[in-house]
């Protein structure tokens, strides 16, 4: 399901020499919509911009967020509505969903009893990576971004997408494949800064972010997307109109953090390739490795 045919590879500055000026394909695989906005939206949009080809695709359609919906409202459907939006707003040339139901979380935050027949964590890891595998191939894709083993905060869900995006990856032979995460060294210190100027709803707790998504020293990419920040921030609130599940919430409290601080925490999107060394510093998801035993310099940072 999408909503428009791969293009064909174009040049992008009239020389076909370099690979800089070619346009790549970029797929963003993530578990539910609204992931994309809090960890890729700068990203998907900056490579747009540049005259890329971005492709997002969703797992589930987050159905089992909780939500304040309008009578006959349905969860799913309202939030494929907003992930489309989000998409556009980012110059995604396709949303494809993959799908499965999401499987919710227990009220202990780990996996949930009540999960649906078809919840992406009961699917079959195999057959989930071959059909993700089909959509790389279709699309010649260059770079798929996933998650860490973690799942960032843990979501069973997240932890699936890592399984079925390296899976995939590695049969359709996709030469990059990006981990998204988050620095979480500044997002603490901007949500203990802003937790001095208002009151965070109660089942919003920053300390669940002590321990998830990466610390500084793990990441190979800093990507600069404050040129795209705006498109970020709407992504953002594209999320945030409709429905109101637990990801939702926390979209709602980083939409309160005031402007010149989301640009400092959320101006940056990370991402851990690890097939490259501990300590190597990117700026671009395209940048060719560096040739082992560079010093990447202090101009890298
Ligand atoms: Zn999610």
């Amino acid at each position: 399901m999408g909503f428009a045919a791969p293009a064909p590879a174009r040049i992008l500055n009239g020389d076909p020499e370099t690979m800089d000026t070619v346009s790549r394909t970029a797929v963003f695989f993530h578990a539910h919509p609204d992931d994309e906005a809090l960890l890729t939206a700068g990203t998907m949009a900056m490579l747009a911009a540049q005259g890329h080809r971005v492709v997002l695709v969703v797992a589930t359609a987050g159905e089992r967020g909780q939500a304040d919906l309008a009578p006959g409202e349905e969860l799913g459907e309202a939030r494929m509505t907003e992930v489309y939006k989000s998409a556009a707003l980012l110059g995604c040339a396709r949303v494809v969903r993959l799908g499965y139901a999401d499987s919710g979380l227990s009220s202990a935050g780990g996996i949930a009893d009540d999960r649906p027949a078809n919840a992406f964590i009961d699917c079959d890891t195999e057959e989930a990576a071959q059909r993700l595998a089909g959509l790389l191939k279709e699309e010649s894709a260059d770079l798929l971004t996933i998650y860490d083993p973690a799942g960032g905060y843990g979501h069973p869900d997240h932890v699936q997408v890592h399984r079925v995006g390296r899976r995939a990856a590695e049969i359709a032979g996709t030469g990059i494949v990006l981990e998204a995460t988050v620095n979480r060294d500044p997002l603490l210190k901007a949500l203990r800064l802003a937790g001095r100027f208002y009151r965070f709803p109660p089942e919003f707790d920053p300390r669940t972010f002590e321990r998830a998504y990466s610390p500084d020293e793990l990441i190979t990419h800093r990507v600069n997307v404050r040129r795209h920040i705006r498109q970020k921030r709407a992504s953002m609130a594209a999320h945030a109109t409709q429905a109101t599940g637990a990801d939702v919430r926390t979209l709602g409290v980083f939409l309160k953090i005031p402007a010149p601080l989301y640009r400092l925490v959320f101006g940056t999107e990370w991402y851990v390739r690890r097939d490259l060394p501990l300590g190597t510093r990117l700026k671009h998801p395209f940048d060719p490795a560096p040739p082992p035993g560079t010093d990447p310099g202090p101009d890298q940072r």
